[in-house]
């Protein structure tokens, strides 16, 4: 038995000694009585009884030794700003947003919705939430109206914090209209919008409601305002998901036992430690900012990198250079990021000096083998896959390094995580599949700390959607699909609802997706299921080739298209074969860098694609539509 088996076996034999002994990584205010009550399953409480707080894990306890640290460095390559704030400036900030906060009549178990670019403020603001026992919801900034217009409704916030404005590619993009627009659509209303400027563009204030954040915080200074100990199970946010698949769920956090699961995927995943530089390039808008641009590099006293701007601007360079200039040691992003990278000139990756980098972490869709291979090639260093969801707030799977390196094997995230009782379960059986055998990704209950505690004021569709989705076994669906081999690496094979069906023969569209990205003439595809009068559903492909050139005339797409169907059928039968494999520019994604099949496959059915406010780039529709139409 390896390792990191030894560590997740006894994980899950001895989940009360395990998790008490992770505990000792953070500060309770109060000790836990009991580590797990499992009493009323699927609702599980962690470190039953114990007090802590997650600002003060954060940032107080940090401040006897590491007040000159750098806690948060945030760069700009939109306003071509970048500011560094210690822990003794942080601490500074988040208490006279605290002071704010409540000033403006936020108290604990009130709501606040941060709506924010990536500005240091927004940092300010969760930890400042996070400091007085309100529960903060940050929402997306590309989320337009409606989109924040819903999560208002359910999230009721008494205050939004916000700003006059972001700024994407050079471009400004005024949030303001957008936020009054939101206040105007929905139901609830807040008391107050705190409002930072940055200057970037017109902000007409509404009398009354709306407050300024630069006047507040001189009227604040040197405020200290205390820590609101909590309950470990009590809610420290609600955060949606990305809506890839359907309406978005609010995602209900604890406090005691994200704190602990965080501090614990620092030491075990992450390898980070006190006085390491990390830098998370995504948004708090994510899960993925929540944990590991926010919290998760803060509790472990670290520096944390913010950064806002895209891979590509001003060139191909950026994200490197700042790993230089900051003396990165840990760096996380998504595939998709690389896959942009992998569009421009290869020679920016061996550039500068990333000798302070040890690892490089990517999550949040699959990681295909050319992608993997490419840059880990290209800058020298070991790249972790590392699986999991808004739902869990920190990976599933991965190789856990600060563990044990078992060898990666591309295509796979690595291992269950400690505290994960995974199991690769039939869909129609709830019986455990056997290696080799694909079934539904699925946890046995409990969930370790750090997951999701109910969906928000919903704990009905909490069971009814996440506990109920397999038959005969009460266990989580992660709504993936998995195999798992004889070594137990996890492969995810797409999601449950992306299953096609052509003839009777259920294919996923990832195994397909794969398939034509083998190919060397594609850079990126998507694969949907379109209906089809004979067959149920066929499958299409939609491909962006990696030289513009081959796609230049109808006889060239044709003798591509030709290609990539001769490869899906040699690697996965006739069957798999796309009925058409079609050429674009773009695909529509989430901007969190998600393909939206549910769109691309409205589009090819002629129907109406429905709530896009998510997409990254709307032209990617219009693209869609004409490379259909020939
Ligand atoms: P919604 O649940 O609202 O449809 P979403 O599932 O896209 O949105 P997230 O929680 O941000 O929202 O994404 C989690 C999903 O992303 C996983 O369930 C999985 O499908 C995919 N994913 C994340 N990391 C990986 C990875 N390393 N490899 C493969 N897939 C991944
Ligand atoms: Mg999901």
């Amino acid at each position: 038995m390896t390792a990191s088996h030894a560590v997740h076996a006894r994980s899950l034999a001895d989940p009360q000694g395990f998790w008490a002994e992770q505990a000792k990584r953070i500060d309770w205010e109060t000790p836990f009585g009991q580590v797990l009550d499992n009493s009323c399953p699927p609702f599980t409480r962690w470190f039953v009884g114990g007090r802590t707080n997650l600002c003060h894990n954060a940032l107080d306890r940090h401040q006897a030794a590491r007040a000159a640290q750098p806690a948060l460095v945030w760069i700009s390559t939109e306003t071509d700003e970048q500011r560094t704030y210690t822990y003794a400036e942080l601490y500074d900030e988040v208490n006279r947003m605290a002071a704010i906060l409540q000033g403006l009549g936020v108290q604990k178990g009130d709501r606040v919705l941060i709506y924010m670019p990536m500005i240091p403020q927004a940092t300010f603001a969760m930890l400042a939430c996070a400091r007085i026992g309100a529960i903060h919801s940050v929402v997306f900034g590309g989320f337009a109206s409606v989109s924040l217009a819903a999560r208002i409704d359910d999230a009721q916030p008494r205050v939004i914090v916000s700003a006059d404005a972001g700024s994407r590619a050079g471009k400004v993009v005024p949030y303001k209209p957008l936020l009054d627009e939101a206040i105007r659509l929905s139901q609830h209303k807040p008391e107050k919008v705190l409002l930072v400027d940055r200057k970037l563009a017109d902000m007409p204030r509404t009398e009354g409601r709306d407050e300024d954040y630069a006047a507040w915080r001189e009227r604040v200074a040197g405020a200290q305002v205390p820590c609101v100990w909590l309950e470990s199970s009590e809610p420290s946010y609600v955060l949606y998901t990305s809506g890839t698949t359907g309406k978005p769920k609010g995602v209900q956090r604890d406090t005691g036992g994200y704190a602990v699961a965080l501090a614990t995927s620092m030491a075990y995943i992450f390898c980070g430690k006190a006085g390491d530089t990390m830098f998370t390039a995504s948004d708090i808008g994510w899960v993925v900012g929540h944990s590991y641009i926010v919290y998760g590099p803060l509790l472990a006293g670290m520096t944390t990198v913010m950064y806002e701007g895209t891979p590509i601007r001003p060139d191909g360079g950026i994200l490197w250079r700042i790993v230089e200039q900051y003396k990165v040691n840990l760096m996380f992003s998504a595939p998709t990021a690389i896959r942009v990278l992998k569009k421009q000139d290869p020679s920016w990756l061996t550039r500068y000096d990333l000798s302070s980098l040890r690892l490089l972490f990517l999550a949040g869709e699959p990681l295909d083998e050319p992608t993997a291979r490419w840059i880990q090639e290209g800058i020298g260093k070991p790249v972790v896959d590392n699986y999991w969801q808004t739902e869990s707030g920190w990976p599933i799977i991965a190789i856990q390094r600060g563990i044990e390196a078992l060898p990666p094997k591309l295509g796979s995230p690595g291992v269950p995580a400690y505290g994960y009782d995974l199991r690769i379960v039939d869909e129609n059986t709830g019986k455990e599949c056997a290696p080799g055998q694909k079934g539904v990704v699925a946890i046995d209950g409990p969930l370790p700390p750090g997951c999701m505690s109910t969906v928000w004021g919903d704990d009905d569709r909490f069971v009814r959607t996440y506990w109920s989705a397999v038959p005969n076994r009460l266990c989580y669906s992660t709504f993936d699909w998995g195999v798992r081999d004889e070594d137990g690496y996890v492969f995810i094979l797409g999601r449950t609802d992306d299953v096609i069906n052509v003839a009777g023969h259920r294919l996923g569209t990832r195994e397909i997706e794969e398939s034509l990205s083998s190919h060397p003439g594609v850079a990126e595809v998507a694969v949907v299921g379109v209906q089809d009068a004979l067959k149920g559903q066929v499958a299409m492909g939609f491909c962006i080739a990696r030289d513009a050139a081959r796609t230049a005339t109808p006889a060239d797409r044709l003798a591509l298209e030709g290609e990539l169907m001769k490869t899906v059928e040699q690697q996965l039968g006739a069957v798999a074969r796309p009925a058409r494999v079609f050429f674009v520019n773009v695909l529509p994604k989430t901007r969190s860098g998600k393909l939206l099949r549910r769109a691309i496959q409205a589009v090819a059915e002629g129907r109406d694609p429905g709530d896009l406010t998510t997409i990254e780039d709307p032209t990617a529709l219009e693209q869609l539509q004409s490379a259909l139409k020939g």
